[in-house]
């Protein structure tokens, strides 16, 4: 099967065909760690979590990198504000970056490199393009000289014009060239630094991803992945950087996911929109949060919305129900993910596609209950098994459905019964059935329902839900 994605250096769809079939390789830009991550943080994430699975499905070998900035002046200044110190916020924010994505379903990249490891690496890299004549020092940073390399701009197609106003330039008297940008700045002794030929000093955040994905996956490989927000200037910059000398072809493919929205409106924290994924946690179960960022195509602006959180658990709610019902007649079958869920991904990550496939083989399974052939468990084997398979390319359906609908809320859980005490109650009632005391195990059951609590008395005993 052909995979085909939109390549935003080409502007088109294009097939995808790695420099080498035994490891395809694959770069994404990290979180910068200084604040909770915010759901607009989430989606690539989310979105190359899915390009990750789907190459692991088609290749026998895939490398994941994905960065983590630790050093910026983001960093800095949240540092300043608190009063802790840069090493304090930078671990505690990447311990929860990495529980939230957790929680989104997002499996581990292969490589997470975090810049302050690669230093050195940068310094030669400044250096390299200090000796090939594109880069140039002045008073105590080094510079990439824009100029130097004709092609630049190729990423973002922006004119000459265009860049300069999109750089966005600080008045910064030692630049030759308005669009020439930071690769090493100076460090005052209260900011972090680091030895350099060009003094004590830190490293521009661009020049970080070139260097770890060199690294890691060498000068050339195929998908470097983003937000469309990092086109220009990140993307063009670390381009720059990687291929002025034009020794290396640097990535193959790039491919970017479109801006988020929430509520209709650009999030921001005084129009009290701002979801960080930490707070939505506390209301939604991680994986209808991950519903809710693939069912919009990954390159179309999505619009997230709480509403749009309700129906993704509604949806999900669906999926698990088929396969609670369906395990009260027979088994799930082991089976391969189904054809038509990877010809939609294949399709440049068609997941919108994907998951109405995904609707229909539960609308199925949902018309094959009260089997009474042999062939009709057969078949509800095979569809709880299709519908299984299918969503775990995408990352879902990865809990046992009892387990799915014992979720609640953070603010129900607060004073409310939880699993344990839950279980207790049953023990209690089936105790009470098998004495024959149906006084009591109705009164157990009516108080369970009342803190909303549902139970299913079914041929392997009593399982419960939240409704
Ligand atoms: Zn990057």
């Amino acid at each position: 099967m052909t995979l085909k994605i939109h390549d935003t250096l080409r502007r088109k769809k294009v097939d995808f065909e790695p420099r080498d079939e035994a490891n395809v390789r694959l770069y994404v830009c990290g979180p910068t760690v200084y604040d909770l991550a915010h759901i607009g943080n989430a989606r690539p994430v989310v979105v190359f979590d899915v390009l990750s699975r789907l190459l692991r499905r088609l290749y026998p070998k895939v490398t994941y990198v994905r960065n983590i900035t630790d050093v910026d002046d983001k960093i800095n200044a949240a540092a300043k504000e608190s009063g802790e110190t840069i090493q304090v916020i930078t671990e505690r924010t990447t311990k929860i970056f990495h529980q939230d994505m957790a929680a989104l379903g997002a499996l581990d990249p292969d490589h997470e490199p975090r810049a302050t490891e690669h230093i050195e690496g940068m310094i030669a890299l400044i250096e390299k393009l200090l000796k090939s004549g594109n880069a140039y020092e002045a008073e105590g940073h080094v510079l990439f000289d824009v100029p130097s390399m004709p092609d630049y701009g190729r990423l973002s197609k922006l004119n000459r014009d265009e860049l300069v106003a999109g750089a966005r330039v600080e008045v910064a008297p030692y630049k030759r060239d308005p669009a020439d940008f930071i690769l090493w700045k100076p460090s005052t002794d209260d900011l972090p630094g680091w030895d350099s030929p060009w003094g004590r000093g830190r490293p521009g955040w661009h020049l970080e991803c070139s260097v770890m994905s060199e690294k890691f996956l060498g000068p050339e490989f195929d998908i470097h992945g983003g937000g469309q927000d990092l086109i220009f200037p990140h993307h063009e910059n670390e381009i720059a950087q990687s291929t002025c000398t034009g020794d290396a072809g640097f990535a193959k493919y790039w491919m970017h996911n479109g801006y988020l929205m929430a509520e209709g409106e650009k999030m921001s924290k005084s129009l009290g929109n701002f979801y960080t994924v930490h707070d939505l946690l506390d209301e939604f179960p991680g994986e209808a949060i991950r519903l809710a960022l693939l069912k919009t195509h990954y390159r179309q602006p999505l619009d997230f919305t709480k509403s749009g959180l309700a129906s993704a658990k509604a949806e999900l709610d669906r999926f698990y129900t088929a396969i609670r019902i369906s395990r009260q007649f027979t088994t799930t079958r082991v089976v391969d993910v189904p054809e038509e869920i990877v010809i939609e991904l294949c399709d440049d990550l068609d997941t919108p596609m994907a998951l109405r496939r995904l609707h229909d083989i539960t609308s199925d399974l949902n018309n094959s209950t009260a089997p009474d052939t042999e062939k009709d468990l057969d078949r509800i084997s095979m569809l709880a098994g299709n519908l299984l398979a299918g969503c775990s390319l995408l990352g879902l359906l990865q809990q046992d459905p009892k387990d799915w609908f014992k979720w609640q809320p953070a603010s129900a859980a607060e004073g409310g019964l939880d699993d344990d005490a839950i279980d207790a109650l049953i023990t209690e009632r089936n105790t009470a059935r098998a004495d024959k005391d149906f006084a009591r195990s109705d009164e157990i059951r009516d108080q369970l329902a009342a803190d909303g609590v549902l139970l299913e008395d079914g041929p392997d005993g009593t399982t419960w839900k939240r409704g």
